[in-house]
């Protein structure tokens, strides 16, 4: 069932059981709290004693008085009085037997309605015929025994029922009424997100349907939840899929980088063992080739064993203090020496004193040489190579520049990422890991790496490490 069905059912039981429980609880706390005479009961019970003793015109006084009597003992607030039509009484439950004038009667008959609102006694008179002659019965009940409240309605006709229902019924009605519309508008916000929600495809290329609701209400903040999410949803998937066309792209790379290197191997190991080389120079330089094809197949290994090891767990840090500066000071001094006759311009500034901050010295080491190894790699055309070491109050931060070709703008908030790399379809240059690699050993050590690139410029990559 529909919620908007299920709310209409419930709301219109709930006003009819509402009425219902009104309508009962009115007669039964006014019987048992309001007890006493109301005044429509009494001109029955007057009709119903002037009845009996019309019944019996011919049993004289003595049957009158005792139905008069009987009723008053039935009823002991109520004083019967039975007067002729010159106003004497013939017989008086109370005993007193006053006279009325006809002006005495009239001002009764006059003031009924009105005594029943004050704390006099209340009359009733009801005219009579006995014996071939007229009387009246008079009932006088004091006030403390009528009700003490009343809701009494002169209802003639059908037309005065509906002056009482319709506004009752308009009364009961109105706060569902106004629930029911509260609900509608709720309902259609809900039915909004709601087929948002069925209509949301991850994969589509047409934009995410963005809903409006600037109310602050809980509906209000699932719709802004909804966007949010919409969005991250399309932008998670996107890199998703980035990340599984990397890892395709690595995987035929990889295939063609290990295979080439032993298309060679294969050959010229061949060669050696059937003796086709023309003297000792010409078998050295073909050794030399297959050791340089091992070393370089045996880095790709080593890569392709850190994207396993990646998978299999994140790093875990085993932190001493170490001197920063001895450690960044091995290092450039290892690479310039690499880079010896390569006409480079060396940039190395690091402080002679010893700065010691609690590190895990192999994986930094091992996150400089993959920055040094790319900005000789990518960057060599520019011919320089620049290491700085500074320290400040927060942090001690290692800076490698340099000047070749960079990283084009669109692409830096990218190469931290696994398999990514700039251009993707060269093959023979890495598997996109080294950076990632890079990133995890500064975040391992709640610090951060910066990429600063102005292509052709200077490409510089900050590794700060916390004190
Ligand atoms: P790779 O194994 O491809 O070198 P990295 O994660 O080390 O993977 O680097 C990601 C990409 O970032 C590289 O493919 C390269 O395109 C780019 N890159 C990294 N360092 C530099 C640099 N110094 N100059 C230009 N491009 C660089």
């Amino acid at each position: 069932m529909k919620l908007r069905t299920k709310l209409w059912l419930l709301l219109m039981l709930s006003a009819a059981f509402s009425m219902v429980l009104f309508g009962f609880t009115s007669v039964w706390i006014g019987k048992t709290a309001n007890k006493g005479y109301a005044l429509f009961e009494l001109n029955p019970l007057a009709l119903s004693i002037v009845d009996s003793i019309e019944k019996q015109p011919a049993s004289g006084p003595d049957a009158l008085k005792r139905i008069l009597d009987r009723a008053h003992e039935e009823h002991p607030e109520i004083r019967l009085l039975w007067i002729d039509e010159t106003g004497m009484s013939f017989y008086d439950t109370a005993g007193l037997n006053p006279t009325f004038t006809f002006h005495d009667l009239a001002k009764l008959m006059q003031n009924m309605p009105k005594q029943y609102l004050t704390n006099d006694d209340v009359p009733i008179i009801t005219p009579a015929t006995w014996s071939g002659q007229s009387y009246y019965l008079l009932m006088t009940i004091p006030a403390s025994a009528m009700k003490q409240g009343e809701v009494y309605f002169l209802i003639r006709t059908l037309k005065s029922l509906l002056t009482l229902v319709l506004p009752l019924i308009l009364s009961f009605s109105l706060p569902y009424l106004l629930a029911l519309w509260s609900f509608t508008e709720l309902n259609k916000r809900i039915r909004k997100l709601n087929n948002a929600l069925n209509q949301l495809n991850i994969q589509s290329s047409s934009p995410v349907v963005e809903l409006a609701d600037s109310s602050k209400d809980e509906i209000g903040q699932l719709t802004q939840h909804y966007n949010s999410m919409a969005h991250r949803i399309r932008s998670q998937f996107a890199q998703i899929q980035q990340f599984e066309n990397n890892r395709k792209l690595l995987l035929s790379n990889l295939s063609h980088d290990l295979r080439t290197p032993l298309t060679t191997m294969l050959g010229y190991a061949e060669m050696i063992r059937t003796g086709n080389y023309s003297d000792e120079k010409d078998l050295q330089a073909r050794a030399k080739i297959i050791l340089q094809r091992c070393r370089y197949m045996d880095k790709l290994l080593d890569q392709m064993l850190d994207i396993s090891r990646q998978d299999a767990e994140a790093l875990t840090l085993r932190s001493v203090d170490h001197n920063v500066s001895e450690l960044t000071r091995k290092i450039a001094a290892e690479y310039i020496m690499i880079l010896d006759g390569e006409q480079f311009e060396f940039d190395v500034e690091i402080p002679d004193e010893d700065i010691s901050i609690p590190i895990d010295a192999p994986l930094v080491e091992r996150a400089l040489r993959n920055i040094l190894d790319n900005a000789i790699r990518y960057g060599k055309e520019g011919r320089y190579l620049g290491i700085r070491l500074k320290e400040d109050g927060q942090s001690v931060n290692v800076s490698v520049t340099d000047k070749g070709k960079g990283i084009p703008p669109e692409h830096q908030a990218h190469i931290f990422e696994r398999f990514y790399r700039v251009d993707s379809g060269r093959k023979g240059e890495g598997l996109g890991i080294g950076l990632a690699i890079v990133k995890d050993v500064a975040l391992a050590h709640h610090g951060s790496i910066e990429v600063h690139s102005t292509p052709n410029e200077e490409t510089v990559f900050k590794l700060k490490l916390p004190r």
